[in-house]
């Protein structure tokens, strides 16, 4: 393809994109297609000769756009949402259009200082301590493919510091906290360093939130068997309900445990900090108090499209001391005069994506005010879904509605007596007819061996008819499905 082919593929593609935001409502959200629908139409080998790009172009809307599961749409409630908006699209348009590996200041000075630059944006947008900025020379942020990455990351800088600290440590004393809703990446950090996790046990009644008193048993009970606890991985924000672990609780504990690395994990949640009404509930002055590391995810509930997980740590130093391996050829005079930051040793990767682009265009574009704007709605119109929830006496809200996340239940009221398991059984018969449908999608969970389901708002385009709509299917799903169990 030439420059003057690309011009007009471009503008094709621009075209075709267009189209499909302004069809998005129309097409189911989840695509009716079923396993292998794609690879049955694929030949098993690449073309020997080049293809005309115009049939390849047709072929992603022929083949591609039907097996697509459209996170954007409004009626898209399920996981936690993936951003997108145009301003972020053009981002990743612009930064393909300059490829380069960004891993040192000198590789692309644009890439590292633009990064420098959201990341302290970001930071003073969410309220982040002078602490967390790069301008602090000290502290900073740096963007990571996703929020699994930063657990990993500051698991392998937390343990490198712990292990300075404690030269006789044996890796396998070492213990990395979660709690049993911590996401994954907890115990994928562990998997893949080869270290211990513990899972804590957090209760209904606080809300699946980690207490002090939880955690300070198990650090007692750990210690005194001669373990070594160096990381606990906080959440704001679980992903099954939205729990926020009890900060200043955890803070208090950790003052007995000084080389214990918090680490706050507020993938979704975090861009709530935002606005200040939510600084409280989400813990700012805690995380500010006590967090060495914490993350968000603009890639989630951010509107930057995929990747592009936040993470700021107190000392850049403890990065750099566990992850800076500098061979020759990786040398140059600005790092070595200590003028930059060589991102490289920031993270796992050597080369890295020119990310913070796509969050110049959209923090710029939106402003903070655009930014919190577009949090509040989504937050008004869960709580709109959630009223309608506990207005009905055949449901019922299994915890307060976090943010923009609701769990619920189907429990009708003329089946008061029924049992727990029995009520797990219908919700999940519920569930089941529901997950069927394609225009609407939502997931279930289980809290603590309760079935429920799980709602939340995030898509750009979603509005009041879409919540109306999806309460109507919800109800609709679940008459149906208590007929057939009574049947
Ligand atoms: N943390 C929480 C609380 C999440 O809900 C999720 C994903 O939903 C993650 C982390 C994982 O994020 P990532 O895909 O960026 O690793």
């Amino acid at each position: 393809m030439d420059i003057e082919q690309f011009r007009k593929a471009g503008y094709q593609a621009i075209d075709r994109i267009c189209d499909y935001y302004y069809s998005l409502q129309q097409r189911p959200v989840v695509p009716p297609v079923q396993p292998g629908y794609l690879i049955s139409q694929l030949p098993d080998v690449p073309p020997e000769a080049g293809e005309d790009f115009t049939v390849i172009a047709d072929d992603y809307q022929k083949l591609i756009l039907p097996g697509v599961t459209h996170w954007q749409h409004p009626s898209f409630f399920a996981y936690f949402p993936t951003a997108s908006t145009f301003e972020a699209l053009l981002g990743d348009l612009y930064s393909g259009s300059t490829p380069n590996p960004g891993f040192n200041w000198s590789s692309s000075p644009a890439c590292t200082e633009l990064e420098m630059v959201m990341m302290d944006w970001s930071a003073k947008m969410l309220g982040l301590g002078p602490q967390f900025l790069n301008s602090s020379g000290t502290g900073g942020g740096v963007i990571q493919t996703t929020s699994s990455d930063s657990a990993l990351v500051v698991t392998v800088a937390a343990r490198s510091q712990y292990a300075r600290a404690h030269r006789s440590t044996k890796l396998e004393d070492m213990v990395i906290y979660v709690t049993s809703q911590t996401h994954s990446l907890g115990v994928k950090a562990s998997l893949v360093l080869g270290l211990e996790c513990r899972i804590l046990d957090v209760r209904a009644e606080d809300e699946y939130a980690l207490r002090g008193e939880t955690l300070r048993a198990a650090l007692q009970e750990d210690t005194a068997k001669g373990k070594h606890p160096f990381i606990l991985i906080a959440t704001i924000g679980t992903t099954s309900s939205g729990a926020i672990d009890r900060l200043g609780e955890i803070g208090e504990v950790a003052k007995d445990y000084p080389d214990l690395w918090i680490h706050v994990d507020a993938a979704w949640a975090g861009v709530t900090l935002a606005c200040p009404e939510y600084r409280e509930v989400a813990q700012l002055d805690n995380i500010n108090k006590y967090a060495w590391s914490v993350g968000t995810n603009y890639h989630k509930w951010g509107l930057v499209n995929f990747d592009c997980a936040l993470l700021w740590v107190r000392s850049r130093k403890d990065l750099t001391d566990a992850l800076d391996v500098t061979p020759e050829f990786l040398r140059t005079k600005q790092s070595e005069a200590g003028a930059v930051i060589d991102y490289r040793n920031w993270h796992l990767g050597l080369g890295r994506r020119f990310r913070s682009l796509k969050i110049w265009f959209v923090l710029r574009s939106y402003g903070v005010g655009g930014f919190q704007k577009y949090i509040r709605r989504c937050i008004e119109l869960n709580n709109r879904f959630a009223s309608l929830v506990s207005a009905s006496p055949d449901f019922s809200l299994v915890t307060p509605p976090s943010f923009a996340l609701t769990v619920f239940r189907f429990a009708p009221a003329h089946l008061a007596t029924l049992s727990e398991a029995a009520l797990n059984d219908l919700n999940h018969a519920m569930y089941t007819r529901i997950s069927a449908r394609t225009e609407i999608f939502l997931t279930q969970t289980k809290l603590n061996g309760t079935f429920c389901v799980r709602f939340v708002v995030g898509s750009g385009l979603t509005r009041t008819e879409h919540i109306e709509q999806a309460w109507a299917l919800i109800q609709e799903e679940a008459g149906v499905a208590v007929k057939e169990w009574e049947d």
